[in-house]
This record gives structure tokens, C-alpha cells and sequence, in this order.
């Protein structure tokens, strides 16, 4: 069922309260709270800007932080208002309450095309509760709710799902509806042949997304921590690097149910290998692996090797969908880089429909540069991997069905 989107609603005059993800990294200097990267504020300008040009008054709700439902200055939202002004060069309002007489105060001076910002929600025991005379609070302040914080909408709190129930419209924004079309829609039926590249750090985290896509890919490129735990299962020896144990006879029953449906699920045939995890390190080549020579003892796999890139390039290269989540290698570190990156530079270089969930691997990407040479950049970690595990996110279930 498609829900209603912000370009549907009639917007002249009314207060919209919109929940965004303002949930940004920051640092204290000079006895002050600086925004170290502000992507998260610049992804919601788009409907920000939407719904002042459509003439609402565009009243802004979001979480910072971990507060743990008290007033805690340390995780006030007025530093980002202050920044959401600079972005928009325009006054944004900031209410130090997100409910009752403060916010409505406000609220009732403002004029079409205004923003205002309303503190922390978090710094109430309802959100998280999602408590429902909280969720009616909060909606007594507008006529309209618009969702577009994506990266929240896997949580069932008073901002971003209670409240919809409390007001006649509930729509999503327009980040929320390009998540939706790349994760849900062009995933649902996806080109062929369909390329997933899985990598990160655990295979635990991925399960679910694993099974969910062996339904619809045609071939899996694995890489990062989690291939060494399929080298387990495979008997090819791991040295020191990082292997779930307890999820071997897991990793045994995937590589099953890939053969059994005639899905190919690719391993590195090679690896970098290090005895030093520092940006200093010099990592070597493995060679290609076997049962009977893998990662040398005492060393620890920390990137798929020279070999693996060509072999993933050449599959990217031939794919018309690809989705990537998690890195094939400490990218973090300059010489455990090479194997992401060629990743990254090979999504760019396809004429597939790339797409890329969310979390580390989006981290790797921008940090490249390449984050806008893709189809498509999840601004949600969480969130997207639950979508693409075919789960329903409660704020978007939330939401009006479009009639
Ligand atoms: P995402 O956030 O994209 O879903 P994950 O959170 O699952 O990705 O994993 C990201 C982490 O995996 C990164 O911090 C990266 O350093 C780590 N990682 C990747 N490859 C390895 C490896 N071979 N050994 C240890 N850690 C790894
Ligand atoms: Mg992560």
C-alpha cells in the first residue's frame, strides 16, 4: 500500500509538524557545541524548503542524542537550530519545550513559510514509551504531520509513529519517499541480474538480510569480517582474524541454501593479511586460499585481496541492480582501504541501479567521495537493513494510505 506523500497535502497556512533526523555528530571546543558533519540536516532541506515555498509553517520535532527521557542541556537541539538557519538563511524559531505552552506560544506567532524548532523530544519518558497522551501532546501543536526521518522510523516512539494516529493526515517527506523507492521499490522487483555485496563486521547482523534477498539476488559478493566466519564453515584456515564462532553451523546452513537455489555466493579468493592494525601497517597478500592455505597463523585478514577486486569489478560490472551494505575491509585505516574503495569505484563505474544501505559503508563512501556518483545513498543504518529484510517499519506504517 503507498502512502501519502507531502506533495499531496494542502499546505497553505497549516502548521506541519515534521520529524526529521537531526540526530547529528558533534564535539565541544572552546566551550562550545560544534556540528563536526551536518549531512543528516542538509538531507531534510528539501522538504524543509518544500513546505515553506507551499506556505506552511513548518514546525521541526527530532531526538538528539541519548538523554534518557530528563532535561539535559547537554543534548539541546538549539545549536542545530542555529545551524538549520545558516543552511536555510532564514530565522528559525527555537521552543526549549517540544510540548504545552512554550512550543504553542510560538507556534501561535508564526507566519506562513516559518520554521521553528522544538527541543529534544527525548527529554520526555513518552517518546520512547511512545506513550499516547505524549504522542496527543505533541500533535495539539500542528494541523498536519510530515515524516521524514527515515534513520528512525524502524522505532515505534511518540514523534515518529504514536502521532500520526492523533491527526487526520500523516504523510512522508520527500527523504522518506526516496527511501522508500530505492529500498523498497526498486528492491522489490529488481533488474537482473541483481548484485548484493555484503560486508561489515559480523554475520549476525546480516541474517536477516541474507535470507531476505536469497529469495531475489542472483549472486552475493561477501567480503569484510563476516567472509572469514564462511572460511570456518569451508575449513580454510583464519589465522587471527575476526570469526563468529557460534554462527559457523549458521554460515554452514547459508552456503546450503544458496546452492540448493541456485544462487551464487561468491567468497574472497583472496585476502590482505596484517600482524599490526594501524594506519602505519603494511598489510600483505594472502595468495589465493584453499582449505589447504588460507590466512597465515598469527595473522589477521583485514581486506579481500588484489584478485577478489577483479573478480567482484567483473560482477559489478556485468550487474543491473546492486546493493551494498558494510565494508570489505578496515576502510577506516588508510592500508585496509583498497578493497572498499575499488568496491565503491566499481558501483560507480556500472550502469547498474546502485544502491548502497545505510551505516559504515555510506561512511566509506562519502568519505571516498563518491557518495553522490551512486544511484542512491540509504541515510538510514538500522532502518534500511530492516526494510530490505522485508520488515515493517512502524513510521512508515504509521503513515495515511494514499486513497
Ligand atoms: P554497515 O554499517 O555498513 O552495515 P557494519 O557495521 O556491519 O557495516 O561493519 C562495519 C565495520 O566492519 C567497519 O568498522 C569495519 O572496520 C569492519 N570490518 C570490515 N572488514 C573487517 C575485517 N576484515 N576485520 C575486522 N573488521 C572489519
Ligand atoms: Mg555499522
Amino acid at each position: 500500500m503507498s502512502k501519502l506523500s507531502v506533495r499531496d497535502l494542502s499546505l497553505t497556512g497549516k502548521r506541519v509538524l515534521l520529524r526529521v533526523d537531526f540526530n547529528v555528530p558533534t564535539e565541544e571546543r572552546d566551550g562550545h557545541t560544534h556540528i563536526t558533519d551536518d549531512t543528516r540536516i542538509k538531507e531534510s532541506l528539501p522538504t524543509i524548503q518544500f513546505l515553506r515555498e507551499a506556505g506552511a509553517k513548518v514546525i521541526i520535532m527530532a531526538h538528539f542524542g541519548r538523554p534518557k527521557a530528563t532535561v539535559n542541556l547537554k543534548y539541546t537541539l538549539r545549536p542545530v537550530a542555529l545551524h538549520l538557519s545558516h543552511l536555510i538563511d532564514a530565522p528559525v524559531a527555537f521552543a526549549t519545550d517540544c510540548v504545552g505552552a512554550v512550543p504553542a506560544a510560538i507556534i501561535a506567532g508564526m507566519h506562513n513559510g516559518d520554521v521553528a524548532v522544538l527541543e529534544n523530544v527525548r527529554f520526555h519518558a513518552g517518546e520512547e514509551a511512545n506513550d499516547e497522551a505524549f504522542a496527543k501532546e505533541l500533535a495539539a501543536l500542528g494541523d498536519v504531520f510530515v515524516n521524514d526521518a527515515f534513520g528512525a522510523a524502524h522505532r515505534a516512539h511518540a514523534s515518529t509513529a504514536g502521532i500520526a494516529h492523533h491527526l487526520p493526515q500523516a504523510a512522508m517527506g520527500l527523504l522518506m519517499a526516496k527511501e522508500l523507492q530505492y529500498l523498497q521499490g526498486e528492491l522489490s522487483a529488481p533488474a537482473k541480474p541483481f548484485v548484493v555485496i555484503l560486508g561489515g563486521s559480523k554475520v549476525s547482523d546480516k541474517i536477516g538480510v541474507i535470507k531476505a534477498l536469497m529469495e531475489k539476488a542472483n549472486t552475493f559478493l561477501i567480503g569484510g569480517a563476516m567472509a572469514y566466519t564462511f572460511f570456518r564453515a569451508l575449513g580454510i584456515p583464519t589465522g587471527k582474524s575476526r570469526v563468529e564462532a557460534d554462527k559457523v553451523d549458521l554460515a554452514k546452513e547459508i552456503l546450503a541454501l544458496a546452492e540448493s537455489k541456485g544462487v551464487r555466493f561468491l567468497l574472497p579468493v583472496d585476502n590482505l593479511e596484517t600482524q599490526e592494525i594501524s594506519a602505519t601497517a603494511q598489510p600483505r597478500p594472502t595468495g589465493l586460499v584453499s582449505p589447504a592455505k588460507g590466512i597465515s597463523d598469527d595473522w589477521e585478514a583485514v581486506d579481500i585481496g588484489p584478485e577478489t577486486i577483479e573478480r567482484y569489478r567483473h560482477e559489478i560490472a556485468g550487474a543491473k541492480t546492486v546493493l551494498w551494505n558494510g565494508p570489505v575491509g578496515i576502510f577506516e585505516l588508510a592500508p585496509f582501504a583498497s578493497g572498499t574503495r575499488a568496491i565503491a569505484e566499481a558501483l560507480v563505474a556500472s550502469h547498474a541501479v546502485t544502491i548502497i544501505g545505510g551505516g559504515d559503508s555510506v561512511t566509506a563512501v562519502k568519505q571516498f567521495g563518491l557518495g553522490d556518483k551512486v544511484s542512491f545513498c540509504s541515510t538510514g543504518g538500522g532502518a534500511s537493513l530492516e526494510l530490505i529484510e522485508g520488515k515493517v517499519l512502524p513510521g512508515v506504517a504509521a503513515l495515511t494510505d494514499k486513497a
